[in-house]
């Protein structure tokens, strides 16, 4: 019997620790298992949807003023237990201190976005449209939805929901990630003492099980998702085919063009952090570099030494640039990718495989990894690798460039080095991608705009956060109106015009 400790699911303000299956949660520096997380049955899935129901009525009913006061207070809990997010952050996902507080910041930024509720909800109004008549817009709560979020974000991803869907009036069940699900039960506790009644806002851990139900029931309105796209697609099938709002976030393959005229020493700098930083498991990490012309050599010649000096180990270590992968299968996953790379023929310059930190060598760490003249057919481009790995492709011509992006079944983040106007406001014109980096290698978005990829990196319509979350969590109503003193009299039967 396993003495690890429980984390449990928190339902109505409680936490439940009593589960029929467990899944182990490790600590990647480490490779031990230092918890079992409790997997979520129907049943438990159930005794959440029922608490938010009841809790539903008297939230959807405050003024958004009060949601919003309780969004104020929650800001200023995450700002007090900012270190203590961060630190369960870099045990469970292994990713380094600093980048796990830079995590916790961005994830705050739509928590203070929220704050503003009462001005984002505020409607528009037209006076007088004709007989007396007055027509205005409302933005309504769904009722209760649920999120279910990847293992990369712990904090930031459900923190694109929660705040959006509670502030608009929802109820909400947040589905976090078996492999780190730990700071989702330090997010509830810090809701509850900012004052949010319980039942608002639920956590149930688990796995397809616990997903598969939320999905299919009934009383589940809207689903976001974000997560790698193969299930992104079966999240958006059967959370529509179950007569849902969804919005579905999956994978990505993140390109970075690098111009004959960019600042070479600027774009390999970017390039590093964007490819190794959190080692490769971002959803915005650049796994590509796309050199124009004869700018190959010349750019892998500024990398090599980057490479060298990167600092890899714990993540709680105050030097290390770059932590372990989050499990031990994910990191036979990359390895095999590199493993396939070499046998397609792509020029292993840098292996990452077989790579050890002294006093942590049960530690699920791959080194940094760069490969040379990849090409478009090869599994290692076309796939999502999820770790520390860039390929180099080279292409004559920036037309080029824009031509194998767009051609890419991935479409969630690009940047473009260049110096050229030009070309940068070619690129962000034609370019078939959904948030674009001039400059700029990891482009998210600021709270109030919305995040979000095209193609087969998102299903649905709307974007994260910002105005499009906004507008997935809220139902659109018309009202018009007239007193009856003004009603002409006798039926009208003609389409009504303003008049
Ligand atoms: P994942 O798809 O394996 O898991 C995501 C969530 O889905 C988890 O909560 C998991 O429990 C659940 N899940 C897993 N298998 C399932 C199944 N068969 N049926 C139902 N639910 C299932 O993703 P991950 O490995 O946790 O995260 C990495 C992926 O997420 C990468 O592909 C990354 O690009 C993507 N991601 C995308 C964004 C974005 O904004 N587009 C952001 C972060 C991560």
């Amino acid at each position: 019997m396993s003495t690890a400790p429980i984390i449990g699911h928190y339902i109505n303000g409680q936490i439940h620790d009593s589960a029929k299956r467990f899944s182990d949660v490790f600590n990647p520096a480490t490779g031990a298992v230092q918890a079992r997380v409790a997997l979520a049955e129907l049943k438990t899935v159930d005794e959440a949807v029922v608490a938010a129901q009841a809790a539903f009525p008297a939230w959807a009913d405050q003024s958004s003023l009060r949601r919003a006061r309780v969004m104020f207070k929650f800001k200023e809990l995450l700002d007090q237990h900012h270190d203590e997010l961060a630190a369960i952050i870099c045990r469970e996902h292994g990713k380094v201190f600093s980048d796990a507080k830079g995590e916790v910041v961005r994830g705050i930024e739509i928590v203070e976005f929220a704050c503003g509720a009462p001005s984002l909800l505020k409607s528009d109004y037209s006076d007088n449209i004709g007989g007396g008549i007055d027509n205005w817009n409302l933005r309504q709560p769904l009722g209760v939805c649920a999120g279910v979020t990847p293992f990369n974000f712990p904090v930031m991803v459900p923190l694109w929901m929660i705040p959006m869907a509670l502030v608009t009036g929802n109820c909400f069940i947040l589905k976090p990630s078996e492999r780190d699900p730990s700071a989702s039960l330090l997010m509830a506790q810090l809701l509850k003492q900012a004052g949010l009644p319980d039942g608002v806002f639920n956590v149930v851990q688990g796995d397809k099980v616990a997903v598969d139900a939320l999905l299919q029931h009934k009383g589940i309105e809207a689903i976001s998702f974000v997560g790698s796209t193969p299930i992104a697609e079966y999240i958006h099938q059967q959370g529509t085919a179950h007569g849902k709002r969804v919005q579905a976030l999956g994978g990505a393959k993140n390109h970075m063009i690098v111009m004959p005229d960019a600042d070479l020493d600027q774009a390999a700098d970017a390039l590093i952090g964007a490819a190794y930083g959190s080692a490769g498991e971002r959803c915005m990490a650049i796994s590509i570099a796309v050199v124009v012309g004869d700018v190959g050599q010349k750019l892998i010649d500024k990398l090599l030494p980057r490479i060298d000096g990167l600092k890899v180990g714990n993540g709680m270590n105050a030097d290390s640039d770059m932590g372990p992968l989050v499990t031990a299968v994910h990191k036979a996953k990359v390895e095999g990718y590199i493993a396939q790379g070499v046998q397609e023929g792509a020029k292993l310059i840098v292996d990452g495989r077989n790579f050890s930190v002294p006093g942590a060598e049960q530690g699920f760490f791959v080194g940094a990894t760069l490969f040379d003249d990849v090409t478009p057919e090869m599994t290692i481009y076309k796939e999502e690798i999820f770790g520390p790995v860039l390929g180099i492709v080279h292409v004559p011509d920036f037309a080029s460039a824009v031509e194998l992006i767009n051609a890419h079944e991935f479409g969630n983040g690009v940047s473009c080095f260049t110096s050229d106007g030009g070309i940068a406001r070619a690129f962000a014109r034609n370019i078939k991608v959904g948030m674009v980096g001039i400059n700029v290698p990891i482009p998210v978005p600021m709270a109030w705009h919305s995040f979000g990829g095209w193609k087969r990196s998102l299903f649905g319509d709307h974007h994260a956060y910002g105005e499009e979350g906004l507008r997935f969590y809220s139902r659109y109503k018309s009202v018009m109106q007239r007193w009856p003193d003004s009603i002409a009299k006798g039926a009208e039967f003609s389409m009504p015009t303003a008049k």
